[in-house]
């Protein structure tokens, strides 16, 4: 079933362009079949995004439980590896990471009667290697997913853009199956890791009622919050502090257009040793000068040849439709990312110049 959520009018120079966001929901039918597959041991495979954050592995973990509990044969694959304040999540040790471990990872998608593809929508978001292999083989795909414009892969899909994290998704998928007493301190725990981590704690606009009402019985279970804070949020190095004292210092405002960016090159994140997860966040501080509508982070991955950007943005600037149209991105309308191939300086002078172009939309994006 497929609905649409919102529609608007957006500018591009002079040129307007009309964005339609929909969600697609799984009705009693689709739940009924799912339903029916899960009746019988089943080897399946849970997938989730290169570069996994709190969500991705948040969900991806949650839903193991899940389906361990339901008798199924069930690895994680994970494109790469996780930061390390999502080491503590429970079996998360039990993930295979296919840059690590190939050979393992891919006889596990090519023998999966079902692949959960979760906190993501697009199957080039697994990298090059993996996106081949999910290319070429026949399971039974569900897509359980949170970000705009999903492509059309899935046998199954709940797709609601509206919805602050996939793991909100995973408890009302859980609801739809009759399964919420299945939810135990173990998986409770890892649900709270992705929706705390995808709201920002509590404080994004998609953040709601349902989001406190899910947490609230979450608690119920036994979610220790302070511990979960602490594992994900008071980890920091000192080098961690180091870096973010540069980027801090590499921090630019373009007061005209609302914007605020910083840039830190592969040089500067070696100086300080850079471990992934470091630069988690970082692009937040831009946003919060006074004023600011839209930040971006741009940092040098020499390894992979490209330059990573995060974007964010207060009310309606879409960070989606930007990081979408001009740097082979996307995501959500307030938190993107996006690649380029170009050198640190070209990406900057590039993103320099197509900036002026939505100073209309960057103008009245949010009224504080
Ligand atoms: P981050 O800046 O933290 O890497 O990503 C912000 C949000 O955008 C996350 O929800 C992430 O999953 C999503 N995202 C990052 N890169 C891409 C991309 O290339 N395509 C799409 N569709 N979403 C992305
Ligand atoms: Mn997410």
């Amino acid at each position: 079933m497929v609905y649409i959520l919102n529609s608007k009018i957006s500018h591009f120079g002079d040129t307007k362009y009309e964005i339609i966001v929909y969600s697609h929901t799984m009705n009693d039918l689709d739940i009924k079949r799912i339903k029916e597959l899960l009746s019988t041991p089943k080897k399946i495979a849970i997938v989730s995004h290169r570069n996994p954050d709190g969500d991705a592995y948040g969900s991806s973990l949650a839903l193991y439980h899940y389906l361990l509990k339901l008798g199924h044969n069930v690895t994680v694959v994970s494109p790469n590896d996780c930061p390390g304040f999502l080491k503590w999540l429970p079996s998360q040790e039990n993930i295979v990471v296919f840059d690590e471990n190939f050979e393992k990872g891919k006889i596990i998608l090519e023998e999966a009667d079902i692949v959960f593809t979760l906190d993501f929508n697009a199957l080039h978001r697994v990298g090059d290697q993996m996106q081949n292999i999910l290319e070429n083989i026949n399971p039974v795909y569900i897509m359980i997913d949170h970000h705009q414009q999903p492509d059309d892969y899935a046998n199954y899909m709940y797709s609601d853009p509206s919805v602050a994290s996939t793991c909100e998704l995973i408890y009302h998928f859980l609801e739809k199956m009759e399964a919420l007493q299945s939810i135990d301190l173990t998986i409770a725990s890892c649900l709270y890791t992705g929706i705390v981590t995808d709201t920002g704690s509590f404080k994004y606009q998609a953040t709601t009622s349902k989001t406190h009402h899910i947490v609230a019985n979450l608690i119920d279970i036994g979610v220790d919050q302070t511990k979960i804070h602490n594992r994900l949020y008071d980890t920091n190095s000192f080098n961690r502090l180091q870096l973010l004292g540069m980027a801090l210092s590499n921090l630019k405002v373009l007061r005209e257009y609302k914007t605020a960016y910083i840039t830190i090159s592969q040089q500067e994140l070696n100086s300080f040793d850079f471990k992934k997860g470091d630069t988690e966040g970082f692009v937040n501080y831009g946003l919060s000068i006074e004023g600011i509508v839209f930040a971006v982070i741009f940092i040098e991955d020499q390894k992979q040849g490209i330059i990573k950007m995060s974007l964010r943005s207060k009310g309606e600037f879409s960070v989606n439709d930007f990081a979408r149209n001009h740097f082979n991105g996307g995501g959500h309308v307030n938190a993107a990312g996006g690649r380029s191939h170009l050198t640190l300086q070209e990406t900057v002078k590039q993103f320099l110049e197509i900036v002026p172009n939505y100073k209309n939309d960057l103008e009245n994006s949010y009224e504080a």
